[in-house]
């Protein structure tokens, strides 16, 4: 069941969004050779409940029933999504997707955004601002009378046309007093199919682009889902309203980019 929220509710929502950003902000200024992510997921949790909000990801359970053990995820390198904060320093050279999740007076927020560790090889930067871009182009979808095909054939086709692969296991979602709620948002499909789109759905809209073949495997810790091939993954992931002419944005990039300066993507 989809749920349509009131203004009010949109307002809460991107508060919780915001903080998202910010929390993600404080992780930009940490990123460097020798930092662990465990480190990262640690100033991010104590960020996030110094703010009066919960960490979403912390505790909550995959198919197996298993407590995501962290505040982030983070997915370095041919990881595509949902890694374990762990005690592996990142290395020059690496990217590392960081997946963030905050609760706070009733409503969640979803953002990510994927970081280079000092010089990134030119495709894999390559890879990252196509994967942003492809983001911007699903959320010109996100609006009143379009359909939810609209939102996956614009990200897909912008990344298929540049050879990237389009992760389908794993999609996007509604978001609203629930991380995940219906409808699931796809980075494929086909234009002008599905679910109608109407005034006041919050959508995450979260392409996972691959610099090689789309197909994805689990580690055996259950969680960790990286390419088959063990070639680089990217992820970007804003929280949108849907409105009439244009989505709003309720997540922010502004934040990190602050921090990030030249080197944002
Ligand atoms: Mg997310
Ligand atoms: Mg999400």
């Amino acid at each position: 069941m989809i749920f349509l929220k009131t203004d009010d509710e949109i307002e809460l929502l991107r508060q919780s969004n915001l903080l998202v950003g910010r929390t993600l902000a404080e992780v930009a200024k940490m990123i460097k050779p020798g930092v662990t992510t465990r480190q990262l997921d640690k100033v991010a949790e104590e960020f996030i409940r110094d703010n009066g909000a919960i960490p979403t990801f912390k505790g909550f359970p995959n198919p197996f029933g298993d407590p995501f053990p962290g505040t982030l995820c983070t997915s370095v390198n041919e990881q595509v999504v949902h890694g374990i904060p762990n005690d592996i320093p990142l290395k020059d050279g690496d990217i590392v997707s960081v997946d963030c999740g905050t609760f706070m007076n009733g409503f969640c927020g979803d953002s990510a955004y994927t970081f280079c560790v000092g010089e990134v090889a030119p495709e894999t930067v390559a890879l990252l601002k196509a994967t942003k871009e492809a983001l911007y182009k699903g959320i010109e979808n996100a609006v009143h009378g379009k359909r939810l095909g609209d939102i996956g054939y614009a990200v897909q086709t912008y990344c298929e046309a540049r050879s990237y692969g389009v992760v389908r296991e794993f999609v996007g979602h509604g978001i609203g007093k629930e991380m995940h709620e219906d409808p699931a948002v796809p980075n494929y499909g086909r234009r002008g199919s599905g679910t109608l789109l109407k005034k006041g759905m919050c959508l995450a809209i979260e392409p996972m682009i691959t610099l090689g073949d789309r197909k994805i495997v689990m580690e055996p810790d259950k969680w960790t889902i990286r390419t088959r091939d063990r070639k680089c993954a990217a992820h970007f992931e804003h929280t949108v309203a849907v409105r009439a002419g244009k989505a709003d944005i309720l997540s922010s990039f502004d934040f990190i980019e602050q921090v990030l300066g030249d080197k944002a993507i």
